[in-house]
């Protein structure tokens, strides 16, 4: 309540659907299978430290974060749970000691650096092993295979808790099959490695499309991420996930517009017909991103559209409300449940995931 008067913005986060979501991955897979959860990126835009924190009382096996300092922090609020870094930097190893995390290894410079600063430092570590099998980002080729085998000799200190791939495309059906090329790849290359190790490390391939796509590889663990965040993103199951997040803010304004005027920069915005518009508190600067200008995007007020009027304003954004009955102090919803994030996406060419991570530090979390 302090927050929607002193900053029209907030960002509500339902912890319950959450659970539901998280629930509805559970059920697809096997009770064996571990879950690691990504809550990189301020666990998608939501709140990392509280979102982990509800994620230990679930019963999450893991979480994954992308760099050091992302799990660095979630240690220093109390989080428990083993933490994978997907990519961390070499400086940051001493780090990763310090706090119990356990960095990804992608090459075999990398693992030679790491495994001499263990042997240096008279420490272990636990790591993960990347094996690139299609997507070309990081991680261990075939044809790597055999000197990593023999650096997983020299270098015992370095403990091998998992291998995995990552797909990239298992929300697509036009990419099934360089999916499982994917997933085959990775069979055969764990099969080279594991000979070589002292203990069996965990098995994991598959993304939230993915444990919809692929459920015969589960393996021993999945990858949750954006479906945890209430999107299915092969579209199959929409209704069956419920959003977490709703980004609401205010309307700071209402403004009659004579047919003729320009509304906001570049005198973009005009109602041919003349109407009335909102000011919104809400703007690039929130993460609500500037694609949406000129009907690009659209708010919901009291149920209805309303759409983006002119271009987005780094604080503001001005939407027609000529049909809507509205008054200063009135609530706008720019994401949740009633509006579909991937249609919203659609419209400006990217992703649920860019919306998401993009909503900025200074909107306030809320959870409830
Ligand atoms: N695994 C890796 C290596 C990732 O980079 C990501 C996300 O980018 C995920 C899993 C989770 O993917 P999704 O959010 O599509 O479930």
């Amino acid at each position: 309540q302090l927050q929607q008067r002193i900053h029209g913005t907030t960002l509500e986060i339902n912890l319950n659907a959450l659970t539901h979501n998280f629930n509805f991955y559970k059920r697809r897979i096997k009770p064996e299978t571990k879950v690691m959860v990504m809550v990189k990126a301020f666990a998608y835009g939501g709140g990392a430290v509280e979102i982990a924190n509800h994620l230990q009382t679930l019963g999450a096996d893991y979480l994954a974060v992308a760099f050091t300092d992302e799990g660095v922090m979630l240690r220093k609020q109390g989080i428990q749970l083993p933490i994978m870094v997907l990519n961390p930097v070499q400086e940051s190893f001493e780090l990763c000691k310090t706090y119990d995390l356990e960095p990804v290894v992608f090459s075999l410079e990398f693992f030679t650096s790491l495994g001499n600063w263990c042997k240096n430092n008279h420490t272990q570590l636990k790591v993960h092993l990347d094996l690139d099998t299609g997507m070309r980002r990081l991680g261990f080729e075939e044809g790597h295979l055999e000197a990593l085998c023999n650096l997983i000799k020299t270098y015992p200190e370095l403990i091998i808790q998992s291998l995995y791939t990552h797909l990239v495309g298992a929300d697509e059906e036009i990419h099934r099959d360089y999916s499982q090329e994917q997933l085959d790849s990775f069979i055969r290359m764990k099969d080279q490695i594991l000979p070589h190790l002292l203990q069996k490390p965990l098995l994991h391939a598959l993304n939230s499309a993915g444990i919809v796509a692929f459920p015969d590889y589960q393996l021993d663990m999945v990858r949750l991420g954006i479906g945890l965040y209430g999107v299915e993103v092969t579209g199959k199951h929409d209704r069956e996930l419920q959003a977490i997040s709703t980004l609401k803010t205010t309307i700071s304004q209402v403004k009659r517009i004579e047919p003729g005027e320009t509304i906001g920069y570049s005198r973009k915005g005009r109602l041919e017909n003349g109407g009335k518009i909102a000011t919104l508190s809400i703007g690039y600067a929130d993460g609500y991103d500037r694609r949406f200008s000129n009907g690009k995007g659209y708010v919901l007020i009291h149920g209805k559209k309303a759409p983006v009027i002119g271009n987005v304003c780094m604080d503001m954004v001005m939407v027609d409300v000529t049909d809507i009955e509205v008054k200063a102090g009135d609530e706008a919803i720019i994401y949740g449940s009633q509006i579909s994030l991937k249609d919203l996406a659609d419209r400006i060419g990217t992703i649920p995931y860019e919306l998401l991570t993009n909503i900025s530090s200074r909107v306030k979390r809320v959870y409830y």
